[in-house]
Parts: C-alpha cells; sequence; structure tokens
C-alpha cells in the first residue's frame, strides 16, 4: 500500500514479561499500520527501564515497567481508597 498515509488503523502487539530474579513486570508494546509499516516511539532512552520506560535500539518496541493493581504505591492511592475504590477485583 504505497500510498498509505499511515492515519488510519493501526495494530498493536503487547507482551508482558516478568523477571523472575527481580520479581519485576514490564510490557513491550509495538504498533505499526494497517499496511504493515511500523511505528518508531521517540523522546525515549534506549534499554530497558524496571521504574520506567525505554525503547529498543530501532526504536519500534517500547518497553515500559508495569506491576498489578495495588502492588506498588501510586500517589491517587490514598484518594482511591477513600472514595471506596480499593477493592481490585472486577
Ligand atoms: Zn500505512
Amino acid at each position: 500500500m504505497a500510498d498509505c498515509t499511515h492515519d488510519e488503523a493501526h495494530n498493536a502487539t503487547i507482551t508482558v514479561n516478568f523477571l523472575k530474579d527481580t520479581g519485576q513486570f514490564f510490557a513491550e508494546i509495538r504498533i505499526e499500520c494497517q499496511c504493515g509499516q511500523p511505528f518508531q516511539f521517540l523522546g525515549l532512552p534506549l534499554g530497558v527501564d524496571l521504574n520506567g520506560a525505554a525503547i529498543s535500539p530501532d526504536g519500534l518496541e517500547l518497553r515500559v515497567a508495569i506491576a498489578p493493581l495495588g502492588s506498588v504505591p501510586q500517589p491517587l492511592d490514598a484518594q482511591r481508597l477513600s472514595q471506596g475504590h480499593g477493592n481490585t477485583q472486577t
């Protein structure tokens, strides 16, 4: 699809990784246009940041730290608990 402007439909692939040695999780995210053209992630350091986000050397994979809800304190936890949304079951 040589005339694709890459602005309509996209596919995302997300892989969740668990590191047994540290007990931490990170997600790998790839996005491509419906025509197959991969998208690059911009503005992040290369590598893996288990407390933030980083990209693969080619920029095609976003690697972002994740954790199950409630396992890592977040600034809004107190507010969420006070509103009665502390139960993470869905
Ligand atoms: Zn496209």
